[in-house]
């Protein structure tokens, strides 16, 4: 059923503490957590707490949360100081677009110059 965490997701383990992050924020529906493999010096990831496969069935299924996604990647970059200097929100959505884990997640990433259009 669309919500409920999967045993075979990551970003559900780490929602249920059964796989460890470095958590910077935590919301009553979301969790953000650091990039195992930042890309920036600012790389977090912003994730529902319930399981959606991506950022356009999240924002179908239960559209406060993806609210909450939006909103809480603004506070992550406000929290990490990169809100003045500009900073990237992406959703990469399906394998072709370099999805790799299929629970919807935010990528925050800024301390950088980032270049248009993203490779
Ligand atoms: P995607 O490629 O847009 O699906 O992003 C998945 C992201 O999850 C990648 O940037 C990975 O580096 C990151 N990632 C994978 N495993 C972990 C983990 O255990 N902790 C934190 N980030 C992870």
């Amino acid at each position: 059923m669309a919500g409920e965490p999967r045993s075979d997701c990551l970003f559900c383990k780490i929602v249920s503490g059964e796989v460890p992050a470095t958590v910077v924020r935590e919301t009553e529906t979301t969790v953000a957590f650091r990039d195992i493999n930042p890309q920036a010096p600012t790389h977090v990831l912003v994730i529902p707490k319930a399981h959606h496969a991506d950022a356009a069935a999240l924002a179908a299924a239960a559209p406060d949360v993806a609210a909450d996604v939006l909103r809480e990647a603004g506070e992550v970059a406000a929290q990490e100081k990169v809100a003045e200097t500009g900073y990237r929100i992406i959703f990469n959505t399906g394998a072709g677009a370099g999805q790799t884990v299929f629970h919807a997640h935010a990528h925050v990433l800024g301390g950088r110059g980032l270049e248009w259009p993203p490779g």
